[in-house]
């Protein structure tokens, strides 16, 4: 069989965690909590089932867990999209992002591609026979940023997509509002689609706000927004997240999902629907996490790891230059097998592997946990 995707192997979360069990090793490498979800929701799924939600429900999703999105989107960023006709469910973020490349992306489409990217956005352009055309994050003083000039040079008759992902895995960077009024200004007057991955979007810092693309009329209008449960909800292995976009793209998006999942599991939908009912799950996100990267910052302080900005998501990337000239891969397998503390080389985030130093911890963990890892990286 000649492969579709002849570049690709296991991914770099996937082998992380296996050494990561190996060595037994402190796993800050994937990217997913070790605590449970509030039991509330466990007990809402487990009623949803109780009640006979068990069979097919329809093809974009439970309506009830529609309108609550819709819901939480009019409330956060004061858009109103169509529970029917513009949010679909989607089973995990993944989902959302690989389907909303197959429905927009032709043969020999370009698609913009913002490096250090997550893994899975290469590969599924690969499969809808997209070009992807790479514009590297710099780094200055404030950490990772978008030099939206190089963006716009890379923009041309033949782009199709442009993909952003703020919070930023892996960098923690957020794109702030001149970023994306930088944005508008680059794709206006042409026909050039957004697809906007906003699964950390409850996981901003410092009071920021969020700069949802469901703020922004002009690019809304042409966003596909995506998002995840998984995350919000401490809920990784559930796989339930969805899309955001106008009636004509969620068309389109839907055409490609009923034909590859069809439609997502239905208790956990009425579960979400039921839960998402209290904000304040999600509102009090940005300060349980808060403290954590604050722990895991201060932790770190006195070691020879130099932090990055961490402004958003639930990642903390370090330059290791003090500590060694290993490539990213070979010096996260070191920590892995010989300080016991697991994390991912940001190589895994470029299409070529650009080496710079830097590899990312995830803290979203007990402090527990963290304090372990803390003790172990401390020392090196
Ligand atoms: N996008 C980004 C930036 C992510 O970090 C993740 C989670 N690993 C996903 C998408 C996928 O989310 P899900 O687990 O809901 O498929
Ligand atoms: N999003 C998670 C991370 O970045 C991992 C998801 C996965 O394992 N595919 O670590």
């Amino acid at each position: 069989l000649q492969s579709r995707l002849p570049a690709v192997g296991t991914t770099i979360f996937t082998r992380m965690s296996t050494l990561a069990a190996e060595h037994g090793a402190v796993n800050l490498g994937q990217g997913f909590p070790d605590f449970d979800c509030e039991a509330k929701l466990v007990d809402m799924v487990s009623e949803a089932m109780r009640a006979g939600h068990n069979q097919y429900p329809m093809m974009p999703g439970v309506p009830a867990l529609r309108e609550a999105i819709a819901q939480k989107i009019a409330a956060l960023y004061g858009r109103a999209y169509d529970a029917a006709s513009e949010i679909t469910v989607t089973s995990g973020a993944t989902e959302a992002l690989t389907t909303a490349i197959l429905c927009c992306v032709h043969p020999g489409d370009e698609v913009i591609v913002i490096e250090p990217a997550y893994d899975s956005y290469l590969p599924a352009i690969a499969l809808a026979g997209g070009v992807p055309v790479t514009v590297s994050m710099e780094v200055g003083p404030q950490g990772y940023f978008v030099p939206w000039d190089k963006v716009s040079a890379a923009v041309g008759a033949r782009t199709r997509l442009i993909i952003i992902n703020s919070p930023h895995n892996p960098t923690g960077s957020i794109l702030r509002r001149a970023d994306i009024d930088a944005l508008a200004d680059i794709v206006r007057g042409s026909n050039v689609l957004i697809l906007s991955d906003e699964v950390y979007e409850h996981m901003v810092y410092d009071g920021a706000p969020h700069e949802s693309l469901c703020r922004h009329a002009e690019l809304a209008a042409r966003s596909f927004v995506v998002s995840s449960f998984g995350k919000t909800y401490h809920v990784t292995g559930w796989k339930v997240g969805y899309v955001a976009a106008p009636a004509a793209l969620s068309a389109e998006f839907r055409k490609v999902h009923q034909y590859n999942v069809f439609t997502v599991n239905t208790p956990m939908q009425h579960g979400l629907a039921n839960y998402m009912a209290d904000p304040a799950p999600y509102l009090d996100l940005p300060a349980f996490y808060q403290r954590k990267r604050d722990l895991f910052r201060d932790g770190l302080r006195g070691s020879r790891f130099e932090l990055l900005p961490a402004d958003g998501t639930y990642f903390q990337c370090v330059r290791y230059e003090a500590i060694s000239t290993a490539t990213e891969t070979a010096f996260a397998e070191w920590l892995t097998s010989d300080i016991k503390v697991a994390a991912i080389p940001v190589s895994a985030f470029y299409q070529q592997g650009k080496e710079s130093g830097i590899v990312r911890f995830c803290f979203a963990k007990q402090d527990e946990t963290l304090q372990l890892a803390l003790e172990r990286l401390a020392r090196i």
